[in-house]
């Protein structure tokens, strides 16, 4: 393709809202554009890599025995009712109504439209085991949309869906997916790991994500580098917001806690540890991570925070009323200090944050975490160094240095996005939606399920973090937007626009994607647009054009070198 007739608006300055490389380099190299907060358009040259990601994706998918459908992206709201997950799903989800009223939902994941279908269709065990997938925009009304296409609310996702008869079968669906997952990050060019993870709203027992490893990832990986033990640290912060809801109204009404839930307290609080405090409101000490240390009027103040919802409200008021601490929302902070609740961020136990022997959690420095300004944050941070994950996998909050769970060596820390997420979902949906089939014994049994997520616009922005340098993006080329990117360093010079067109139509006769840089630019401008587009191998038409000569240079590489246009076709592949 020629560039004077592609959309590729480049541009020169980093736009002021991307805070990592992977939003800033795609926004400049023209990949994508911004609509509204976490809502994008993929330009051509972006929407050629997605493709290219879609492909790998599919190809995998398909050899792994999966087939592909398109499921609706518009729910009547009866469908999530089924489930319960109506009520339980809470703003995330995007809801709106027809014009007589009718409620519906806009797709944040597919088991229930997958479930309703399957259900319909498939009635004998003879048909299973049966892997369904789809690629498909979600919605999902996050509360904080960032860094481009890591966190959208209109995404692109890859989701499947196995049936089977017998748990056994679902382990092996499981597998399955989890190979075929495997192959398709290997292939993209993305270096994670595959951890043991929490199920989240989604439910389900055996769960795995796959994180692409990256200093700007939101979740935290305990992994061991001796037996490969590998866990997302979310799994020991996380409480189901069931379990949230229920221990809540359980306070609200005055009711007794579970007596399971850790040791009883008297009503008149006397929380001054961490374990104390984490009984006292049935949360785990994970949460307490969550937590934002500051100095409001000059007192010191630790807030709670899950979400931007406080935790257990009444309970917390009650030990605000009997302690020195300040509990405050999340909101309520952002607001005191005029600044965006999403630059409240966790608070370090460490050098900043002191905590006694006894894990007397009331001597902190007052500081704020997050945004780094000087003499209002608490800054420099880092989970290893300032907190720890325990042997169970919890994440806490003393010295680092805690150990594997399962050979008991060292547990490193590090960050990550979740790029995939695969789950056993047994009976969770086939059962409140009476979704089964007729055994070989004529009798009904409700469907074992699995559910398997590629966040495929994630995906993208993954490579970008983890493939780029100064000057722009590397593609790898399996998802490269083209192979080869073709310059003539002066258009108007006959003799290199004349060699140009002819190798352009050779190479494109050999099967290779090209991208010919005919613009009437300088050749500077063309070589930083060219390093900003990260396409795998620029050859440059210049000088020695007469020769029959011309420059290839690979974008990883900084060598460049001559070559003759008989071998070019050669070199390239
Ligand atoms: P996260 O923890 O990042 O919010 P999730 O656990 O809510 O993700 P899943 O429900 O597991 O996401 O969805 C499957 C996959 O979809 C995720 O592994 C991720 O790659 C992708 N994904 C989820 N939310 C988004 C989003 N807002 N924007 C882009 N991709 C997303
Ligand atoms: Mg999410
Ligand atoms: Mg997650
Ligand atoms: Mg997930």
């Amino acid at each position: 393709m020629r560039q004077t007739h592609l959309l590729i608006p480049t541009l020169r300055d980093d736009p002021s809202d991307a805070e990592t490389n992977s939003h800033r380099f795609m926004v400049r190299a023209g990949l994508i554009r911004q609509m509204a907060a976490g809502v994008y358009s993929y330009l051509p040259l972006g929407y050629r890599v997605l493709r290219n990601v879609e492909r790998i994706i599919r190809e995998e998918m398909d050899a792994a025995g999966a087939t592909e459908l398109l499921l609706p992206a518009l729910h009547p709201s009866e469908l999530w009712k089924e489930s319960g997950r109506w009520d339980q799903y809470g703003d995330e989800l995007m809801r709106l109504s027809d014009r007589q009223g009718r409620a519906f939902a806009l797709g944040a994941t597919h088991e229930e439209a997958i479930t309703s279908l399957v259900r319909d269709e498939v009635k004998s065990y003879k048909k299973l085991p049966m892997t369904l997938y789809q690629l498909q925009t979600k919605f999902r009304d996050e509360r904080r949309p960032r860094y481009g296409l890591l966190r959208g609310r209109e995404f692109l996702m890859k989701d499947a869906y196995s049936f089977d008869a017998t748990d056994e079968g679902l382990d092996r669906s499981y597998r399955s997916m989890y190979d075929a997952y495997s192959a398709i990050f290997n292939r993209c060019g993305i270096r994670y790991l595959a951890v043991e993870a929490d199920s989240g709203s989604i439910g389900g027992t055996d769960t795995h994500e796959f994180v692409a490893l990256s200093g700007i990832g939101e979740d935290t990986i305990a992994h061991c580098g001796e037996c490969g033990y590998a866990a997302n640290v979310e799994l020991a912060q996380s409480v189901p917001p069931d379990a949230e809801r229920t221990t809540a109204a359980r306070a609200d009404s005055g009711q007794p806690e579970n007596p399971a839930a850790g040791p009883q307290l008297t009503d008149t609080p006397d929380v001054r540890t961490i374990a104390q405090l984490t009984a006292y409101l049935s949360i785990r000490p994970a949460q307490i991570i969550k937590s934002v240390a500051l100095l409001v009027d000059g007192k010191p103040v630790v807030a709670l925070v899950r979400g931007d919802r406080e935790l257990n409200e009444t309970k917390v008021k009650r030990l605000l009323e009997a302690s020195s601490v300040t509990m405050m929302s999340e909101a309520d902070i952002a607001a005191k200090l005029g600044s965006h609740p999403g630059y409240i961020g966790p608070v370090g136990l460490g050098p900043d944050v002191t905590i006694a022997a006894d894990e007397q959690i009331l001597s902190m420095t007052a500081a704020v975490v997050g945004a780094n300004e000087p003499d209002r944050h608490l800054t420099g941070v880092a989970p290893g160094r300032d907190f720890r994950i325990d042997a169970s996998g919890d994440l806490c909050t003393a010295v680092p240095g805690d150990l594997c769970p399962n050979c008991r060596k060292p547990l490193l820390l590090d960050k990550g996005i979740e790029v995939g997420h695969v789950f056993k979902l047994g009976t969770k949906y086939s059962e409140p939606m009476r979704a089964t089939f007729l055994d070989d014994t004529g009798k009904p049994r409700p469907f074992q399920m699995g559910c398997y997520g590629i966040g495929v616009s994630r995906l993208l922005a993954a490579i970008a973090e983890q493939h780029h340098d100064e000057a722009g993006i590397v593609w790898p080329s399996s998802v490269a937007p083209f192979h080869v990117h073709l310059i003539v360093a002066s258009s108007r010079d006959d003799t290199q626009t004349a060699l140009a067109e002819k190798l352009y139509d050779e190479l494109r006769r050999a099967g290779i994607d090209v991208l010919l840089d005919d613009r009437d630019e300088r050749a500077g401008v063309k070589f930083a647009d060219s390093d900003l587009l990260g396409i795998p191998i620029r050859v440059t038409v210049g000088k020695r054009a007469a020769e029959g000569v011309v420059e290839c240079k690979r974008r990883r590489d900084s060598e460049a070198v001559q070559v003759e246009t008989g071998n070019l076709t050669a070199y390239i592949r």
